[in-house]
């Protein structure tokens, strides 16, 4: 059975229509000229990867199309990014936000490694996701050996840690969200939170 995809149909009925009027104008021998330069969409030797929009808890299904096929002397970069029309969240759609996704991606202020200012410093200078790792496991680990609450004034054991806590993202997936949870609430935190509030 030859299954034709629903972007498919609308691109071929969109070349279709173009094509039928230019035939009402009398253009009859630019159709198949005019079908020829629709068939190769600019997208068509792009890679297309699904992926989630980073912005809310909506977590709308992302098509990002790049430049580059993977071979080694291709430079992949991301030239194109639509609603997914076969995610069931949101069909399709995308609101402002995520419409301006592109320019998020190519963004100069975009953070895309850890950064750290050292006391008294004015400026942000780049570290390895190592260092910065240590350095928050180890800042957490003292302050929570420092702080730790057993037991409340009354003997009740509550075993909180009420000095740091924990912003998340909130579009992670169900199982990376479950996991997030539960270390955060075994370790007595009670502070815990993410942008979109759920
Ligand atoms: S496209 Fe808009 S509604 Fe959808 S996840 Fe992104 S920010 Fe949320």
């Amino acid at each position: 059975m030859n299954m034709v995809s629903r972007r498919g149909f609308i691109g071929g009925a969109a070349a279709g229509l173009a094509v039928t009027t230019l035939g009402a104008f009398g253009f009859g021998g630019a159709e198949q000229a005019l079908a020829a330069s629709v068939r190769p969409y600019k997208l068509s030797r792009t890679t297309e990867t699904r992926n989630t929009c980073p912005y809310c808890s909506v977590s709308c299904g992302l098509l990002v199309y790049s430049l580059g096929d993977h071979s080694k002397n291709a430079k992949a970069s991301v030239l194109h990014i639509e609603g997914d029309p076969d995610h069931p969240i949101n069909r399709g759609t995308l609101c402002p936000k995520g419409a301006g996704l592109l320019d998020f991606v190519h963004a100069e202020t975009r953070t895309k490694y850890p950064m750290y200012r050292k006391p008294g410093s004015d400026k942000l200078e780049r570290v390895s996701w190592d260092w910065a790792l240590d350095r928050i496991a180890r800042l957490m680990k003292d302050d929570r050996d420092k702080n730790f609450v057993e037991k409340a004034a009354n003997g009740t054991t509550v075993n909180r840690w009420l000095t740091t806590g924990m912003l998340c993202a909130s579009a992670s997936t169900n199982e990376t969200a479950y996991i997030t949870y539960k270390w955060a609430r075994n370790m007595g935190m009670l502070a815990l939170d993410n942008q979109a509030r759920i």
